[in-house]
């Protein structure tokens, strides 16, 4: 139980990565709030944590709105009274399009999701983290941060300021006790997938399905990362494909 007394925040956990975060960091002891648009989604995962004998709340939360984020981290601190974990993984791939064809707003949108979105997490989340002298904050990223995917421009775009985001915000607590982490989940098993193989329109939508990691993966490392083992890579983009990382994170090879 590494996590008990520990409250961890994800962020996105209606469904895929952030749902199995929530589970795998509920089984470690901590109390786990689930956030997201979809808060029957975040419900249904909370009523399975509760069956086990977890701990966890569901709240609405839509990143794109500041009142929303706070109302969200304000539910989250009168039900624990700390963050301790923040894995801020919301994130959209739509609209997938050229440059020249996709739709400004949408394009706009996704940005307002993917990199304004956990920027507002941050802000609502921090003054209490400091206060308390500390915490970790896990901001999922993406291979797409780094290399640029045919009709993914808006993501790739977020994703890559998401990155610096990190970078920044590494910079900015040295000395407030903060860890702060971006992680790339490799290609996983999620509805994300579904859209982006329906697509068609990249080398990544046609990865077969059984190719794909399953959720469980990257949520393990995410718990390996909120611990001290971890050290040595704050302040990184970790990405799961990273040589040993998955040997480190106590997760057996990947295959072939
Ligand atoms: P997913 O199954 O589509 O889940 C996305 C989550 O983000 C959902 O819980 C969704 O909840 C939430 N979300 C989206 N917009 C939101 C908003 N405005 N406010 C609050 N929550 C919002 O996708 P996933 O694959 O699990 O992705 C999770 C993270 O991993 C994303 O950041 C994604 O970019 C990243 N990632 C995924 C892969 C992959 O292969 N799957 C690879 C690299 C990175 P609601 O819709 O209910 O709000």
């Amino acid at each position: 139980m590494t996590m008990k007394d520990k409250c961890v925040l994800v962020v996105g956990a209606s469904r895929g990565i952030g749902a199995e975060t929530a589970r795998v960091f509920a089984a470690e002891g901590a109390d786990v709030v689930l956030a997201a648009r979809g808060v029957d989604g975040c419900e249904a995962v909370a009523r399975e944590i509760s069956g086990r004998g977890g701990s966890a709340l569901a709240v609405g939360c839509d990143v794109a709105d500041y009142g929303s984020v706070e109302a969200a981290v304000a539910r989250a601190l009168d039900a624990f009274g700390r963050i301790d974990v923040l894995i801020n993984n919301a994130g959209v791939i739509e609209p997938i399009a050229s440059p020249w064809e996709a739709d400004p707003d949408a394009w706009a949108r996704a940005i307002d999701i993917n990199l304004t979105g956990a920027f507002r997490v941050l802000r609502a989340t921090l003054p209490t983290m400091i206060d308390a002298g500390g915490g970790t904050v896990i901001n999922v990223s993406s291979g797409a941060a780094a290399s640029p995917r045919e009709g993914w421009s808006a993501y790739c775009a977020g994703k890559a300021g998401l990155a610096m985001l990190t970078r920044s915000l590494a910079l900015e607590t040295q000395g407030e006790g903060i860890r702060v982490f971006g992680f790339r989940p490799g290609v996983v098993d999620t509805d994300m997938q579904v859209t982006i193989r329906a697509s068609g329109i990249n080398e990544i939508s046609r990865i077969p399905r059984d190719r794909l990691l399953p959720a469980s993966d990257p949520a393990r490392v995410m718990l390996w990362l909120a611990g001290p083992e971890a050290d040595d890579l704050a302040g990184q983009e970790v990405d799961i494909r990273m040589p040993g990382l998955r040997e480190r994170a106590g997760l057996a090879p990947a295959h072939p």
